[in-house]
């Protein structure tokens, strides 16, 4: 592992050079960060779970249609991926406020939203990730009118695909934040899901008691934050056993 050379290093992941040319490995750590890093933990195990969860979830996507960056998991904590030219795009898909638009717009916790509501924010810490309206994706370069209706599209089955996924096993899904690459075949260029889908980028929670399963254990001092995430993946069925600790039930 010493010798790989590595090509970026991010908060939670760090990108290795592949085995052939065009993939990496993704590498998950247990460093968890929030608010733009200034609250920082290591979190044993994390890394191994949200590669489970991520590698399961991305795979199926793969299944279903929905391109990802995903090809196949290495081992607990690495995963072969598709290089791909990232968009610096967070995208957000929310089903449930929570989070940010309660607080801008002054929606409680907890209330449904009319209908799924997609938003877009520029990918960049030292601005705090400001969010965006196509306008300014077009004007800025950052993505096509093309790439933008492809995200939308993609962004939307991803829901519906997650909400059914996680509604099985009685866990509400809030929201969640994807990120997309363009991937070059050739002389094409497809827009494909990249990154990861883990209880570090959605909010879950438990569909009977509202339990927070995911990284706002972390953000808000709840506690228990690797137990939450392997209760998330023992429930999917990718996890016979705890990973981090006891389990949550
Ligand atoms: P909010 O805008 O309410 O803070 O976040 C909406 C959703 O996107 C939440 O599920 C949150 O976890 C996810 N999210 C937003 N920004 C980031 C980010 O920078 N990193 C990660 N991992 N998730 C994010």
């Amino acid at each position: 592992m010493s010798r790989r050379k590595k090509i970026y290093e991010g908060k939670a992941k760090i990108l290795f050079e592949g085995p052939e040319p065009g993939t990496l490995i993704q590498y998950f750590k247990d460093d968890t960060t929030a608010f733009d890093a200034t609250k920082k933990a290591i979190l044993e195990g994390k890394g191994v779970v949200n590669n489970q969860i991520s590698g399961f979830i991305m795979q199926n996507l793969n299944a279903i249609g929905v391109p990802t960056h995903y090809i196949k998991t290495m081992n607990m904590r690495e995963q072969l991926v598709r290089e791909v030219e990232i968009i610096p795009l967070e995208v957000i898909c929310r089903n449930v406020a929570a989070g940010s638009i309660s607080k801008r717009l002054g929606i409680e916790e907890g209330t449904p939203l009319p209908r799924s509501i997609v938003e877009f924010c520029y990918k960049n810490d030292a601005l705090h990730d400001p969010m965006v309206a196509e306008e300014h994706i077009t004007a800025f370069n950052w993505a096509s009118t093309q790439e933008i209706d492809d995200i939308m599209a993609l962004t939307l089955r991803v829901n519906d695909y997650l909400f059914g996924l996680f509604g099985g096993v009685g866990i509400k899904l809030i929201d969640f934040k994807i990120e997309f690459g363009r991937l070059y075949e050739g002389d094409m260029v497809r827009t494909v899901i990249a990154d990861e889908i883990s209880p570090d980028s959605c909010r879950l929670w438990d569909m009977q008691t509202n339990e927070k399963l995911d990284k706002d254990r972390f953000r808000r001092d709840l506690g228990n934050v690797t137990e939450a995430y392997v209760e998330v993946a023992r429930r999917l069925g990718i996890l016979k056993q705890a990973a981090g600790g006891e389990s949550m039930h």
